[in-house]
């Protein structure tokens, strides 16, 4: 299946935006999206109002935009204190309206935003809350998953059931394999220990967890990490290894039941 963001494959997309990943409270992120054109600035997710505000005002941008990805508090706390200092308006998903705080305009799939003269697409991927949704940028080659996408894990199944989340991480997998995504949290090294267990002899995750190691030793962010890599090394997008299905004890069944069992085998890991 393809992943509904509208992306002109004939058209060699321009990075033009700064980035800024920032880290809130222990281990989530925000990600500051800078265009110089414009100057507009956009932060995906505000779980903390102090460590944004201090890269705002210390590169002088201007919030115009919120985007959450779902309503969780730690995506949400600092929406309303950015919105008062900065006056950015707040998208979010429509059908957690009442749970975003100040959202200005709810998206649903297949919303566009406009941001600096190129759009970003909203892919609705329900399960760890059924409003959750993803955030695309083609012309820069971005996603951010949220807690939908982690790097070598996936959020848990809080609202959802797993054939639902499993159609989301399916539609994430089929973005062009040079798309890097942004995660809400660093939950890499963890999530790399378990799928070291269930894929012990994948020899790229192998080398993926040694790098991530090194990457936190230095005090680093192990994101953005690119679709490509993480179709080879996250066991949630693997459901097709027979390595996997061997460790879960399941052959001949449908993607979304592996998924499943490895989630659950994750949540008591
Ligand atoms: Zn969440």
């Amino acid at each position: 299946m393809a992943a509904k963001g509208i992306c002109d494959p004939t058209v060699e997309p321009q990075s033009k935006f700064d980035f800024k990943l920032i880290r809130c409270r222990t281990d989530n992120y925000a990600v500051l999206v800078h265009d110089p054109g414009s100057g507009d600035t956009l932060v995906v997710d505000t779980p903390e109002f102090g460590p944004i505000d201090e890269v705002l005002r210390k590169t002088g941008w201007k919030l115009t935009h919120i985007l959450n990805t779902h309503h969780h508090h730690d995506h949400v706390g600092a929406n309303e204190a950015l919105k008062e200092k900065y006056g950015a308006t707040i998208l979010g998903p429509a059908a957690n309206k009442g749970q975003i705080p100040g959202l200005d305009k709810g998206l649903k799939d297949g919303d566009k935003i406009n941001f600096g003269g190129e759009v970003i697409d909203v892919i609705a991927v329900p399960g760890h809350t059924l409003g959750h949704v993803a955030y695309y940028m083609c012309s820069e080659k971005v996603v951010f998953t949220g807690d939908t996408l982690f790097s070598l894990g996936c959020g848990r199944i809080f609202e959802g059931d797993a054939e639902m989340m499993w159609h989301s991480l399916d539609m994430l997998r089929h973005l062009p394999e040079d798309t890097l995504m942004y995660c809400g949290h660093e939950y890499t090294l963890n999530n790399g220990e378990f799928a070291l267990e269930v894929e012990p002899g994948n020899k790229e995750l192998q080398q993926r967890v040694e790098e991530v190691r090194e990457l936190l030793r230095q005090g680093k962010p192990t994101i953005p990490v690119s679709i490509g890599l993480e179709k080879r090394t996250n066991p949630f997008l693997r459901p097709e290894s027979q390595e996997i299905r061997d460790h879960v004890q399941m052959h001949g069944v449908e993607n979304w039941r592996v998924f499943g069992s490895l989630r659950e085998r994750k949540d008591r890991f």
